[in-house]
């Protein structure tokens, strides 16, 4: 591939002109330079400004009103389910909830689908889930009496295919993945994993947290049944979540949340309550209206940039490796191809300590153990640095975070 470096600078310094958190000096000294990406993005300047203008203008609740204000938050409420359908090519609009993060999501699925899971049924959980994506299965398996069987993992950080296969059996119900590790940035293969799961009569759950903003999802493509991902990691506002959940199997989940907007009618005189069609009855209360209707703003400025940040990130990779590989005493988890998330450690030196340092320094990375601690506990550590980037990020500011590491190591170390 030929790079033109020249117009990609150009582009980056356009780029960043659009994203105002960039502006801020940390300490009185130092251009923050955020590298914390995976937990979560920062918003562009057109996102800010929609927040801004539904506060001052059409600050109402959706659904229930007769008034223009209301109409107009409906409106727009229901645009955004629109275009989070089209953005990941689901076939119906109803097939997208909102929630209010990833982790609600999963959270609903396990108490909704979950539910009807009987006594022995088996759910297959990959060792490199985010706890998100573990602790509402351990909790609904601990309630219902399911086995938890874990999918392994090679030393190349990626699904072992054959023992994936080797673990099901006819009590197999639901598989649930990562697409993208939110440590060790690899992704998996999950258009593969999905055949052998429906071969085997198995659903599967997709957590799409670190996919999202890095690459293009087709959920129909990769053929799975449940998607979750969270807006504040797609350039959006925090507080949103989307469950993407396939029509047919949505019908027959049962709600998870009562309350308001989710009852077509209700009456003390009957046993049965009749509940909203989907995927209103999912959405019981009042959801983080602004937000969702902001969300519509991100996913629009995502679609326009989709391409350029999938060759953007891959330059930014490459360029962070060939600079942590000159570093002695360093090593980065996983081995394989990545989506702009790396982990690594430096022998010595506890990850807190570098997080801390940089820190003065105005660069924010993430350390700890990023609520995966199977996979951490399976590669023998219980903290790692890790570095995330979104578009905004440039080769300067790597060489200068490498720089800053550097010296940091020199104090510990020498
Ligand atoms: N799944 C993965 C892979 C993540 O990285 C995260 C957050 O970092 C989550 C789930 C949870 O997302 P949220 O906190 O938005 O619910």
């Amino acid at each position: 591939m030929l790079i033109n470096y020249k117009f990609l600078n150009k582009k980056i310094i356009k780029i960043r002109k659009d994203f105002p958190f960039l502006k801020r000096i940390i300490y009185k000294i130092y251009n923050l330079i955020y590298f914390d990406n995976a937990a979560t993005i920062q918003m562009p300047n057109n996102v800010i400004k929609v927040i801004n203008e539904y506060n001052i203008y059409y600050n109402s609740n959706i659904h229930r009103g007769t008034h223009y204000l209301s109409n107009s938050a409906t409106l727009a409420y229901e645009r955004t389910r629109k275009i989070v359908c089209k953005f990941i090519n689901a076939k119906y609009k109803e097939e997208i909830i909102f929630t209010k993060g990833t982790t609600e999501s999963i959270n609903m699925v396990s108490n909704s689908y979950g539910f009807k899971l009987k006594k022995g049924n088996e759910i297959l959980i990959s060792i490199m889930e985010h706890h998100s994506n573990i602790i509402p299965w351990k909790i609904l398996s601990e309630k219902k009496k399911l086995k938890l069987k874990i999918i392994p993992v090679n030393d190349k950080g990626l699904v072992d295919i054959k023992k994936y296969k080797r673990l099901f059996t006819k009590k197999t119900k639901l598989v649930v993945i990562t697409h993208v590790s939110n440590v060790s940035g690899v992704i998996n293969p999950i258009k593969k994993l999905s055949i052998i799961a429906h071969k085997k009569k198995s659903l599967i759950l997709v957590d799409g947290a670190q996919a999202i903003s890095h690459k293009k999802i087709d959920v129909q493509k990769l053929n799975v049944d449940f998607y979750v991902f969270s807006s504040h990691k797609s350039y959006g506002p925090t507080g949103v979540g989307i469950l993407y959940v396939r029509l047919d199997i949505l019908r027959c989940m049962v709600p998870w949340q009562f309350g308001g907007e989710m009852v077509r009618n209700f009456t003390f005189f009957k046993k049965k309550i009749n509940f909203s069609e989907v995927p209103y009855k999912f959405e019981a209360g009042t959801q983080a209206i602004c937000n969702i209707i902001a969300f519509y703003t991100s996913l629009k400025w995502l679609k326009k940039n989709l391409n350029f940040i999938k060759i953007w990130e891959k330059i930014l990779i490459f360029y962070l490796i060939k600079k942590l590989n000159n570093i002695k005493n360093i090593h980065i988890l996983g081995k394989n191809k990545r989506i702009s998330v790396l982990s690594f450690i430096i022998e010595g030196i506890n990850s807190h300590d570098i997080g801390l340092l940089l820190d003065q320094y105005g660069i924010a990375i993430r350390t700890g153990n990023h609520c995966v601690q199977p996979m951490l506990n399976n590669y023998g550590i219980n903290t790692v640095c890790r570095i995330s980037f979104a578009i905004y990020n440039s080769l300067e500011e790597i060489k200068l975070f490498v720089n800053f590491l550097k010296k940091i190591i020199k104090i510990f170390l020498y």
